[in-house]
């Protein structure tokens, strides 16, 4: 049967948000401060081709949902647990494997700025600004887990990023505490 968060060694926690209100960043700093295994799904996804091909007309990779998830398993879904996963997108994972989802939100003019310093074309841009605006991946956190897994967090300075990090770290002794009760 698979592991889940009760067996677990560890929690897995899920870093989720829009493009560009600092997943990665957040993550980076969790992970290390944590000595978790950080797991950037979007770069795995390139690395091991877990997709169908390039959507030009999106300027993404076509997900494959079935080889993703069945390539995270390995490390997911075992006892030692202590992931941290980043991703812009959540429901397609089972929700066995987190103990933690967190879900980044940033000011509209804030992520504008972020996202054309990125290069993003203005059509990418627009589609994120209207992702974050019509609090998509945070609706689909609350569809996709319980209530009480589901953080949301604002990401808009440095000394949000900092808090957010101590949140984090402060979460996780509270989840072995609760164990050892
Ligand atoms: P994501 O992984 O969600 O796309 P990144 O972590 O790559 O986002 O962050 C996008 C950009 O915004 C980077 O240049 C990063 O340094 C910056 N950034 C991320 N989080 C914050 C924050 N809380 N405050 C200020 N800048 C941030
Ligand atoms: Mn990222």
């Amino acid at each position: 049967t698979p592991v889940t968060g009760e067996q677990r060694q560890q929690p897995n926690i899920l870093i989720t948000g829009t493009p560009g209100t600092g997943k990665t960043t957040l993550s980076e700093l969790a992970a290390l401060a944590l000595s978790f295994n950080h797991v950037n799904v979007s770069e795995l996804v390139k690395e091991r081709e877990l997709h169908d091909g390039y959507d030009a007309e999106f300027d993404t990779y076509i997900l494959n949902d079935d080889k993703l998830c069945d390539e995270l398993e390995e490390s997911l879904g075992t006892v030692a647990g202590g992931n941290v996963v980043d991703f812009h997108s959540c429901e397609l994972f089972p929700e066995r494997w987190f103990d933690l989802v967190v879900v980044l939100r940033t000011d509209n003019t804030v992520l504008y700025d972020r996202l054309a310093e990125r290069g993003y074309s203005q059509r990418k841009i627009t589609e994120n600004i209207e992702c974050e605006i019509m609090q998509v991946v945070s609706e689909e956190a609350h569809d996709s887990y319980k209530p009480e897994v589901v953080v949301e967090l604002q990401s808009d300075s440095v000394e949000q990023m900092e808090a957010n990090t101590e949140q984090i770290s402060a979460w996780v002794a509270q989840w072995h505490a609760k164990r050892s009760a």
